[in-house]
């Protein structure tokens, strides 16, 4: 439990019933990501504290509950920690990630030894995980389905030329997923220890710290700008700067949120005289689970090389601590 900014709490409670329809997954491998150190640190509108948290998991299946034929008893499992209703306004146009119950009905509470997942999670966003894949691998399904998309959101060409800002988890998921579909990825960031792993994995490492952004980017391109720019930093001044960073008919994903009272302002004349287009993808779709459910199975991606470190349930203090400090890229927590 998150009681207060920076202090988590190990308790002792009864186990989770398996709703009607629902699953209780026993938690193999949990990831941390932005969102949950975000959350520790200065807790989360949409997350009152003392709360449960952690929502990257896999594991095993512990207890089903009624009318579960899906998954049995010890079948190994990966999840998502959402799924769309099916019923409302935004499902039946097909735009399930803007679901009006997508946020409410979220499952938080990977951090623990159990947790229970809901029948229309289980329906729709839960998968058997192939024995070749590892519990840690399979955590990663809902950071990836975020990324699958945002770039299908984005939709860029082969061949063309997208900066991505910022190198962390999300980052370094967008830079590799894009470098697989023939893309030219311009990726920006500044922690050495990042800058290094990325360069390690095979991609364009840039350090921002070195030159202007704008001008490392116009060099690179002829003087025109990237064809696109996916902002994974979560700063305004980053969200700012995007636009400037793309071509005439360039196209900016803003990834990383905000915080809710943020504003932020783009000159009128890139949007309009140079047909600049502004993206702002949220979330995901089933669709887009399956699509990286198919990414893990296929090892598409050397997921596990985001682990900058492991840590015991117990020990997750620990973990977080380091991540405040600065340190790290995504623990993995073994209850
Ligand atoms: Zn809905």
């Amino acid at each position: 439990m998150l009681v207060a900014p920076k202090r988590i709490e190990l308790r002792k409670e009864p186990p989770p019933n398996a709703p009607p329809g629902g699953i209780v997954v026993r938690v193999r491998a949990a990831l941390t990501d932005g969102t949950d150190l975000k959350t520790y640190r200065r807790g989360h509108p949409k997350i009152p504290m003392p709360t449960r948290f952690g929502h990257e998991f896999a594991g095993d299946v512990a207890a089903t509950g009624e009318g579960v034929t899906k998954f049995a008893r010890g079948d190994a499992v990966m999840c998502v920690h959402s799924a769309p209703c099916g019923v409302c306004f935004w499902c039946r146009q097909g735009e399930e990630e803007l679901c009006e119950d997508v946020i409410p009905a979220m499952i938080l509470g990977a951090y623990s030894d159990l947790i229970a997942v809901p029948k229309r999670i289980v329906e729709r966003n839960c998968f058997h995980k192939p024995t070749d894949v590892g519990y840690a691998e399979g955590a990663f399904l809902e950071p990836l389905a975020c990324v699958v998309h945002s770039i299908a959101r984005l939709a860029p060409a082969r061949d063309s030329t997208v900066v991505v800002l910022g190198n962390g988890g999300f980052g370094i998921l967008h830079a590799l997923l894009l470098q697989r579909e023939g893309v030219k990825v311009l990726l920006f960031g500044r922690r050495p220890e990042r800058l290094h792993l990325a360069r390690e994995l095979g991609l364009e490492s840039l350090d921002s710290r070195n030159a202007p952004i704008r001008e490392v980017v116009l060099e690179q391109t002829d003087g025109r700008g990237a064809d696109a720019a996916i902002e994974c930093t979560g700063s305004a001044e980053m969200w700012e700067s995007a636009p400037s960073l793309v071509r005439r008919g360039g196209r900016v994903s803003f990834f990383a949120g905000l915080p809710a009272d943020a504003s932020v302002s783009f000159l009128a004349a890139r949007l309009h005289y140079d047909e600049v287009t502004l993206l702002a993808p949220f979330h995901f779709t089933p669709s887009d689970v399956r699509t990286a459910f198919d990414l893990i199975a296929a090892r598409a991606v050397p997921l596990l090389r985001l682990i900058s470190d492991v840590y015991p349930l117990a020990q997750i203090t620990g973990a977080f601590a380091k991540l405040d400090a600065g340190e790290g890229l995504k623990m993995l927590i073994e209850p």
